[in-house]
């Protein structure tokens, strides 16, 4: 008997498609084409209207992707999705469609490198400016609220530090200050995690890491909750006259049926149509062949991360490990009451010797791959001070939670023992 409501596996591997209806291929089909024909001059009108939906010009979208975004959106238990060409640009686009200049945003301050430059650097070009707080104490959202403050930003897990975010007790905040909060869901992926039922009303995350799992591509996402009610009047992108859109007040001039995703609507029509951040979609496929075991690998990651910290925290020449999965970790209790399935795929640690010794681990890696970047098949090591986060100034990187010589592991899908083997020869030597 068929459950009315596919359950997660299910959706994993088919939601958002159906055999097609012409060709009847089973498997997605990549549309590699740029643009789509229109009917007639009035169906033409009617796309660029929004009278209807259908396909335009691939930038604005394409079935391929399309097939991505209703999956995401069906896996979060969000209301629509958007697909970009990077996590980071899925992140810009995601600020830019809710501020804008004399803004303000409040974020927790452990944040992914590229991010923190974006809200550090680049965003004040832009007359948006960031806050940054520790996430550890949710109070310190609602301490940075100032009367311009336009969105309450998190990681889950945040990275590199591994500071798991309260959702509960931000997304109060949150609510109680009519702000939405966005939530980058990366290191947590759908199969660990759904923030919306904690509070997101809005879910970025990179595709790139264990959605895509084999570190083959590069793409982002982001899911409308459609919980949020734009109509507050300092949301002045949507309660104003949009120069963007036809002059289109979003959280009043939409039809009530689309007003629940007046973010996502403003979200593909202005910056993805305009400044054209798109995914590729042969990459939406590479992501879709991602999603379907996702479940059966980010269980293996899990395993293998907790088995890798428990080993690290017992290592002579480990200094401190931090894994949200360990009992002694600072934040395994918020954690634990979220996580229910595993706490991801990342384990940091110091070796006892300091960041020289750090060096010396991972140039004597075999098995595992030093290279930027989480979330492949393949175990990877880094060491961001001075790399993926070697933006930040010493004192950025210390608020962030990250001490120089921290190394940073993404536990791959290999058999265990190889792993600790190689983990162990590489200690050995710092
Ligand atoms: C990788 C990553 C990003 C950026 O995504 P890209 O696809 O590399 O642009 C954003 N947030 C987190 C947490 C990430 O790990």
């Amino acid at each position: 008997m068929a459950a009315k409501t596919p359950a997660f596996e299910t959706n994993l591997i088919h939601a958002g498609q159906s055999p097609d209806p012409t060709q009847l291929s089973r498997g997605v089909a990549i549309h590699r084409t740029s643009s789509f024909v229109f009917k007639s001059t009035e169906h033409a009108a009617n796309l660029f209207a929004l009278k209807e939906f259908g396909n335009i010009y691939t930038r604005l979208g394409n079935p391929t992707t399309a097939i991505l975004e209703d999956r995401i959106t069906a896996l979060e238990g969000g209301a629509a999705s958007v697909a970009f060409a990077s996590g980071t640009a899925a992140i810009f686009s995601t600020i830019i469609t809710i501020a804008k200049q004399g803004d303000h945003i409040v974020s927790a301050s452990n944040l992914y490198g590229g991010t923190y430059t974006q809200f550090d650097a680049i965003l004040p070009d832009f007359g948006i400016t960031t806050t940054f707080v520790d996430v550890k104490d949710p109070s310190n959202f609602e301490k940075a609220i100032q009367p311009n403050t336009k969105i309450l930003y998190v990681e889950t897990i945040g990275n590199p530090a591994l500071d798991f975010a309260d959702l509960d007790a931000i997304s109060k905040i949150a609510k109680k200050h009519k702000l939405p909060l966005v939530v980058d869901a990366t290191f947590t992926t759908p199969a660990l995690l759904h923030s919306i039922e904690h509070g997101a009303n809005i879910v970025v995350q990179s595709l790139t890491k264990w959605i895509g799992g084999h570190g083959t591509a590069i793409g982002g996402i982001v899911t409308d909750a459609g919980n949020f009610d734009w109509s507050d009047k300092k949301f002045d992108q949507f309660n104003k006259n949009d120069k963007n859109y036809h002059g289109l007040r979003w959280a009043i001039d939409l039809p009530d049926a689309l007003k629940p995703i007046a973010f996502a609507l403003r979200l593909r029509t202005v910056p993805l149509r305009n400044l054209g951040a798109s995914l590729s979609p042969d990459s939406a496929w590479i992501f879709l062949q991602g999603l379907e075991t996702l479940n059966l690998r980010v269980a293996r990651h899990v395993e293998n991360s907790q088995k890798v910290a428990e080993y690290l925290e017992k290592h002579k020449k480990v200094s401190w490990v931090r894994y949200p999965g360990l009992k002694a970790d600072p934040t395994h209790k918020v954690a634990a009451k979220y996580l229910k399935n595993g706490f991801g795929g990342v384990v940091v640690f110091g070796v006892k010797s300091g960041r020289e010794g750090g060096g010396k681990f991972i140039d004597n890696l075999k098995l595992f791959s030093h290279l930027a970047n989480v979330g492949d098949a393949k175990s990877l090591a880094l060491h961001p001070a001075s790399t993926s986060h070697s933006q930040l100034s010493d004192e950025q990187q210390k608020a962030g939670g990250l001490p120089p010589e921290l190394v940073r592991l993404s536990i791959g899908l290999e058999n265990i023992d190889d792993l600790l083997a190689d983990l162990d020869q590489a200690l050995a030597l710092t």
